[in-house]
């Protein structure tokens, strides 16, 4: 399913979208901007969405300097009436329930919608913000450094415990090439390599297909792909920061993200790697300390992921054995142990509560695996898409990209946890899931660490 985009000016043209999978869609409602001077075109974009004169508009003392300031003298010079919430930090900006409170705190009675300058973390809050107030916002995205523009859920810090809150998607999202190129080179890396990671989640969902019925979308998947392609066929224009090569860019995650819009969650665009990201995120806040970037983090865990995969599905079906995986089948007190060990107690409890294939049955777990021998070569070809952890290396090489995960702070120890736990901390099927019914889990994970640090 080919579905390809267009421009009317700088306004973005999706083609009519329409799936006929089965799986419940939500066509987007959205108009997206994409080119370079916009900024000045502000009001002009927020005039057709009739969404009142009183904004809110959120952004941090960076971004202020940076696009926000231009954007408020945008909006009071055609009449608005600017509340600023303005996030002022010292260190990287957390989303979490302090930030939360200065924006709510900022509204007022006469609020009628929400404006986010900034890029992850600043669209999250306010999406948030916005939903939990019931109004609509706006997005002008500053860096191409993750797809979530378009996300219907919010990922956020909830005393150091990171949460998913399902929210709503902007009206209109704005991007200034000119804006988006000065952003800082890391982001865009970041953006790179959340993208990279959908190699990853494609493979992944077409394994939970096969094993465990899970239906996947042809539309989503397609646009997922386009997104993978658009941004490894522009690498080097993205390592320039040059206009083309950041369109290519943000092109890429606002196809991604509008998947998770039309899919109704993140299933197309995370899995496995992103579970990864996340587990070196919250560790590393529950230490107190600097977590790794999303996107940048999001990339390193996808070079595992791949050699993971590798090692998958190189296991010779002959040597799936039943007696093995029963061997090291644990019933669902001993999975429980396991995460809570794995997460501590507070955020693996909530894991196990929240995760409802911790401890599935042996039967259950036996099934899977006979699928699993059975459909060996269809696996293998189905999944033949995937790089080499190699051939990724050589592009991240080449990009300057953030490499092995101890070049983002991620040391031995988290990283081997990571390997071992990540499969728990969603319910969706992944390679991780999959090795560890099979009783290979251990196996892999050192062979995999083996391979990469040569
Ligand atoms: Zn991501
Ligand atoms: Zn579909």
């Amino acid at each position: 399913m080919q579905v390809d985009i267009s421009y009317e000016g700088d306004k973005l043209v999706l083609p009519q979208l329409n799936c006929s999978c089965g799986i419940q869609h939500t066509y987007p409602d959205i108009d997206i901007y994409i080119g370079q001077d916009l900024i000045k075109n502000i009001p002009d974009y927020l005039e057709p969405r009739k969404l009142g004169s009183s904004v809110v508009v959120v952004t941090d003392n960076i971004i202020y300097e940076a696009a926000g300031a231009a954007v408020v003298a945008v909006l009071e010079q055609s009449g608005y009436q600017v509340n600023l919430c303005l996030l002022e930090r010292e260190e990287r900006l957390i989303p979490n329930e302090t930030a939360l409170g200065e924006i709510t705190l900022t509204l007022t009675n006469d609020t009628d919608f929400l404006l986010a300058v900034g890029s992850g973390v600043i669209t999250d809050l306010t999406r948030y913000a916005a939903h939990v107030s019931s109004r609509p916002f706006v997005v002008v995205g500053t860096a191409p450094s993750m797809d979530g523009y378009t996300s219907v859920t919010a990922p956020l810090t909830l005393g150091n415990h990171k949460v998913s809150k399902p929210a709503g998607y902007p009206q209109v999202l704005i991007c200034d090439l000119d804006i988006m190129s000065r952003a800082p080179y890391h982001m865009l890396l970041a953006g790179f390599g959340d993208v990279m990671g959908k190699y990853i989640s494609r493979a992944d969902w077409l394994l939970g297909d096969m094993v465990v019925g899970e239906k996947v979308c042809p539309l989503c998947f397609d646009l997922v792909t386009q997104a993978v392609e658009r941004c490894i066929n522009n690498a080097a224009e993205i390592k320039q920061q040059s206009i083309k090569g950041v369109r290519a860019l943000i092109e890429g995650l606002i196809l991604s993200g509008l998947t998770i819009l039309i899919f109704g969650y993140t299933r197309p665009v995370a899995s496995i790697e992103h579970n990864m990201a996340h587990y070196w995120e919250m560790m590393k806040l529950q230490a107190g300390l600097k977590p790794p970037q999303h996107g940048l983090a999001v990339g390193a865990a996808t070079i595992y992921c791949l050699q993971f995969f590798e090692r998958y599905l190189q296991l010779d079906p002959g040597r799936i054995q039943i007696e093995r995986a029963e061997q090291a089948y644990l019933d669902r007190a001993a999975c429980v142990q396991l995460v809570l060990d794995g997460y501590g107690e507070k955020i693996g409890s909530a894991i196990v509560r929240d995760n409802d294939q911790i401890g599935i049955s042996w039967a259950e777990t036996e099934r899977r695996i006979q699928i699993l021998a059975e459909n060996h070569e269809q696996i293998r070809r189905k999944l033949a898409f995937l790089p080499k952890a190699d051939q990724m290396l050589a592009v991240y090489r080449n990009l300057g990209y953030p490499w092995p995960a101890s070049a983002l702070g991620v040391d031995d120890q988290l990283l081997l946890n990571s390997l071992v736990y990540s499969k728990d901390y969603r319910s969706r099927y992944t390679v991780f899931k999959s090795a560890s019914e099979l009783g290979v889990l251990a196996e892999l994970v050192e062979q995999v660490i083996k391979d990469l640090s040569n």
